[in-house]
């Protein structure tokens, strides 16, 4: 027993990372799945594709490194957050694709809510704000929505899931229906101070307990994965820890003392700080989530959302089709004209934290003449940091704390452009780790001291720096452009709001 694996379902892909004992990355595999737009402002998965990469990449793993089960310890996961899966109990079959948590369908949903006077409650119960991100009124929309469903959930015959639930259910071969406290706190349907479905908001969004799973630790007991081996031969690997994508970056990221703070530059872009035992009410936007629970003890966060980041990188590769990889996307900014006065707003989603409007939409400002592919993809960099810079002054402002230094992590901070121009607009120094995966790390953090791989020594001792990024610009110079972007943000504002 000499590895950890971490399954990192993402948003964009599907990874397995395998941990030595000194909880270094050996090895990595990764698999990208598709992304569904079926409407305008509609994001879908299919569940079987995540389970079958998933499932695919820890097998890859372990064929590459020579691995049988007896030489995992244990598998951790760490996921996207608030996606959303239905299935059916007996047959395992998902009764659609997934509800991804940018998908902003169910804002009709949101706005009711919010008409029924249940905005106070909902955030000082759940800590959350009321959005189509969250899973509670992506569940609603399927049961209405799909044909059969509410009945056959009032029947006990489905099942609901966020993503860890779904891998788990299928790791087991539908034994165990478990998440845990920091997925089950992106639901809009769990009361952080309880620590139970909250039977009022059930009954708002008409959704029945009964298809809702249990709640645990995220290092505890979720069963084991069993499979046949290539021998014929049946083999079992314990599944010990469960972590929503960010709250297991924040752990792998050593931010364990409260006031410790991380920002993750993936599909979107979330800052966590640490606040201990103590629940933060944000008067700036931000959301009260639980961080994780470690043997019966809770942690919280506060956190800002932002909902597209690294996406916006795909889209000028996907989409817009000016780069061929995100990569690149480095050099073309780095060569474009640096004072032209182009903003991107990369609103696609909505905007999250702090401005909360369903109804934002992406919107390219600034365009002259001799705007060209590289002064767009240099603002769509740039609109990353201004993001986080909206964040970090939020927290600022919950907290009446400065904060010195910002450390980051996620596949979009690899970009030297990008983590430059964030600690010259921040005005604050950025860290980065030489290793970006902190959010395998915390899944498996999280398992390996699940099964007593790990004690808890291990999550002592600060984690190494490979590169620090000093601001380079001036205060002026800073605050001008940073009232740019606040313009251009406020333009971009309600604009599919038809009503
Ligand atoms: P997730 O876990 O949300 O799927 P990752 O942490 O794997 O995300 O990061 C992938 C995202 O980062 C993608 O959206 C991609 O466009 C972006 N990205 C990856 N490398 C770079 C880079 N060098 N520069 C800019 N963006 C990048």
């Amino acid at each position: 027993m000499s590895h950890i694996i971490a399954l990192d379902q993402g948003t964009t892909s599907s990874r397995a990372v395998l941990f030595n004992k000194n909880a270094e990355i050996l090895n990595i595999v990764q698999k990208e799945f598709r992304q569904i737009f079926p409407k305008s402002g509609w994001v879908e998965h299919d569940p079987l594709e995540i389970w079958n990469s998933q499932r695919d990449v820890l097998h890859e793993l372990m064929q590459n490194n020579t691995l049988a089960a007896g030489d995992i310890a244990a598998l951790g996961i760490t996921n996207q957050r608030e996606t959303t899966v239905i299935w059916e109990k007996e047959s395992g079959k998902p009764i659609s694709n997934a509800i991804v948590w940018q998908d902003r369908r169910t804002a009709f949903i949101c706005e009711k809510l919010k008409e029924d006077g249940l905005g106070d409650y909902i955030r000082e119960n759940t800590g959350l704000i009321i959005d189509a991100y969250f899973s509670g009124t992506k569940i609603k929309w399927l049961l209405d929505n799909i044909p059969g469903t509410r009945k056959k959930a009032q029947n006990g015959e489905l099942l609901f899931g966020t993503i860890d639930t779904w891998l788990i259910w299928n790791l087991t071969e539908g034994k165990v229906h478990a998440t845990d406290y920091s997925n089950a706190s992106r639901t809009m349907l769990y009361n952080i101070h309880t620590l139970c479905w909250d039977k009022k908001l059930l009954s708002a969004l008409e959704i029945p307990e009964s298809i809702l799973p249990e709640v645990k630790n995220s290092s505890d007991d979720y069963g084991s994965y069993v499979f046949t081996d290539n021998g014929g031969a049946k083999q079992s690997i314990p599944v010990c820890g469960v972590a929503g994508d960010q709250q297991a970056a924040l752990f792998g990221q050593g931010c364990l003392e409260k006031g410790s703070v991380k920002n993750t530059y993936g599909t979107g872009c979330f800052m966590l700080m640490n606040t201990g035992e103590e629940q933060i009410q944000s008067a700036s936007g931000l959301l009260t989530t639980i961080a994780w629970g470690l043997k019966g003890k809770i942690t919280y966060a506060l956190e800002g959302s932002v909902f597209i980041a690294g996406a916006a990188i795909q889209w000028l590769r996907d989409g817009l089709k000016i780069i061929d990889s995100a990569p690149i996307s480095e050099q073309l900014a780095i060569a474009a004209n640096d004072d032209s006065d182009v903003y991107v707003v990369p609103a696609f989603a909505g905007l999250g934290a702090p401005y909360w409007d369903m109804y934002a939409r992406g919107a390219i400002f600034g365009l002259t003449r001799d705007t060209g592919q590289n002064e767009i993809v240099r603002a769509t960099l740039c609109s990353l940091a201004y993001q986080t810079k909206d964040l970090i002054d939020a927290m600022q402002k919950d907290c009446a704390i400065e904060l010195k230094n910002l450390r980051v992590d996620g596949g979009a901070c690899a970009n030297n452009f990008l983590m430059q121009f964030q600690a010259d607009i921040l005005g604050k120094k950025v860290e980065r780790p030489p290793v970006i995966e902190s959010t395998a790390l915390g899944a498996a953090l999280f398992a390996g001291i699940g099964v007593g791989f790990w004690d808890e020594t291990m999550l002592s001792g600060d984690r190494p720096i490979e590169k620090t990024f000093l601001p380079t610009i001036t205060e002026q110079k800073r605050n001008k452009l940073y009232a740019k972007w606040q313009k251009a943000v406020t333009r971009s504002m309600k604009w599919a709001d038809d009503s």
